[in-house]
């Protein structure tokens, strides 16, 4: 039995149905990871990195050209001033960036309003800082968000927004109105957004990521999170940031120095690098993703699972319900044994049953690994 702040949390879904995968041969549709490589300059820069002895502890704040490369980066794409001294934390990947500035700012008791569907990271770090999760619910199909949902959210003891856009597991990206209303409500009720952006760069079509710091009235009162780890196709680097205002960046890092201390050396050099050198890879990415987006998304359809077309990330959702399946667990649970095939249940990313028939397939593999999924699926029998 685990400790009471870990009860109720399961293993995260994505290791169970990464392993599931494994076990049983299937196409991996499910975990958000590429199978290809990020940009060779930036494997030969760590491989420098490497050989040139940058080996030992970093920083707990991060080495400083990587400091300096991601106030660079935010720059040079938002226009965003910041000091890299101060206002830029390196982490352990984003999900560390999540967890120190959970761990670093929320007091137990505090409530925290955040999308539904979350990300599954979300309610367990929110549960070990004893805080209340106040979900504000991305509804199928259109996946928006509704201002009025979000102000009935918000109580008095409301002291953070955890925002996601590009949103995962629905692709939303949030509209400049969208953004508006959450600024709105933040400046109104004195509230702290903590935005996680990983998917910052990976937008399709004319949708265009906006951050929310960018937002009058915002800069002052919003920790911003990304990572290499989407925009360079490096998720097993594990090399996050944190960025914003410098009493919340000190929050983070407070926390974040008993988490991990520090990650990674030679691979923050190597993004420093990256960062700075091939600042329109992740966008040229971005458009090898849509056409793969295209290729799944036009699959599923014929499959009579129209998925909703996403905006941005690495993902389409889809409801299972039409095919009789009423849970999206069972359908995830029966498709390797039917299909090969391994997809994501989205309701243990909700409090309600808003996502009880709802199944996220991604997109990031290579377009023969999408092909191979898709032809899987038409081979088998959906329905239940
Ligand atoms: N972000 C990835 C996804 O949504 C998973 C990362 C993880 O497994 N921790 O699939």
């Amino acid at each position: 039995m685990p400790v009471t702040r870990l009860q109720g949390i399961g293993p995260t879904i994505f290791s169970t149905m990464s392993a599931l995968a494994a076990r049983t041969g299937s196409v991996n549709l499910g975990q958000g990871f590429p199978d290809a490589d990020g940009p060779a300059s930036l494997i030969e820069a760590a491989q420098r990195a490497l050989a040139e002895g940058a080996n030992q502890y970093a920083p707990g704040i991060g080495v400083p050209p990587l400091r300096e490369a991601i106030a660079r980066h935010q720059q040079r794409h938002y226009g965003i001033e910041l000091d890299p001294e101060r206002q830029v934390c390196v982490t352990a990947g984003c999900t560390e960036a999540v967890a120190g500035a959970l761990l670093g700012l929320v007091e137990p008791g505090d409530e925290v309003v955040v999308l539904e569907p979350y990300y599954d990271s979300y309610v367990a770090v929110l549960q070990m800082a004893g805080a209340v999760r106040r979900p504000v619910t991305l509804r199928a199909p259109g996946y928006r968000l509704d201002p009025d949902e979000l102000r009935a959210a918000v109580t008095d003891r409301t002291r953070f927004v955890l925002l996601n856009s590009p949103h995962n597991p629905t692709g939303t990206v949030l509209t400049d109105a969208e953004l508006q209303a959450v600024a709105d409500v933040a400046i109104e009720h004195d509230l702290v957004v903590i935005t996680d952006e990983v998917y910052e760069h990976l937008v399709f079509d004319a949708h265009e990521h906006r951050p929310i710091s960018t937002l009058e009235g915002m800069a002052e009162r919003t920790l911003t999170l990304s990572s290499a780890g989407k925009s360079y196709s490096v998720t097993g680097w594990k090399i996050g940031w944190a960025t914003g205002p410098a009493h919340l960046v000190a929050a983070v890092l407070d926390a974040k120095q008993w988490l991990s201390f520090s990650n990674g050396t030679p691979l923050q050099h190597a993004v420093a690098h990256a960062l700075d050198h091939e600042p329109d890879w992740p966008r040229e990415l971005a458009r090898s993703l849509q056409g793969r987006r295209d290729l799944l998304c036009s699959g599923l359809d014929d499959l009579g699972l129209s998925p909703r077309v996403p905006e941005g990330t690495y993902f389409a959702m889809t409801d299972v319900a039409h095919l009789g399946w009423e849970d999206g667990l069972e359908f995830c649970e029966a498709l390797p044994a039917r299909a090969g095939v391994v997809a994501i249940p989205a309701q243990g990313f909700h409090d309600s049953d808003a996502g009880r028939h709802l199944v996220r397939w991604a997109f990031c593999k290579e377009p023969d690994v999408v092909e191979d999924g898709l032809r899987r699926l038409r081979e088998a029998v959906l329905e239940k």
